[in-house]
């Protein structure tokens, strides 16, 4: 995947998703979640910032639910949470996740206090509930490269 591969004129026709030959959609995304993913493309998980409150929010939102600032920004994640909730996928929900099943989705708590859906990989593991977890990025069925989080 190039560094240019998301661009913003393309967003409005939607970019085609596969994993390999399995089509999973068009995705669309707005304006307001641009530096996100193209902070995922250069391995840097952003989140929202409200400097008034100092309280962070995953990507989507352009007004702080807190105290109504509209001048967010975008702040790098630590890169560290624990996991907050967990599944282990034995049977891929579709052929395009086939290839890696066994595998573990789920939620991460940042320590900026976020929620963010993952992928966990054991690393050394095992996956629990409150288990330290640590960013990395991985290029997963999608051939998008996304945040994934080490636990153990
Ligand atoms: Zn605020």
């Amino acid at each position: 995947m190039s560094e240019d591969r998301i661009k913003l004129e393309d967003w409005a026709q939607g970019i085609p998703m596969r994993a390999g030959p399995v089509s999973l959609g068009l995705y669309q995304p707005s304006p307001e979640t641009a530096e996100y993913w193209q902070g995922l493309e250069r391995k840097e998980l952003l989140l929202r910032h409200c400097g008034h409150c100092n309280r962070h929010y995953h990507p989507k939102r352009i007004v702080c639910s807190d105290c109504g600032a509209s001048d967010l920004t975008w702040k790098h994640a630590a890169g560290g949470g624990r996991v907050y909730s967990f599944s282990e996928i034995h049977r891929a929900p579709s052929a395009a996740f086939a290839a890696s099943a066994p595998y573990i989705n789920g939620i991460v708590r940042l320590d900026e206090g976020v929620h963010l859906f993952t992928r966990f990989i054991p690393d050394p593991g095992p996956v629990k509930i409150d288990a330290p977890a640590r960013l990395d990025f991985r290029v997963l069925e999608s051939e998008w490269q996304l945040p994934v989080f080490l636990v153990g």
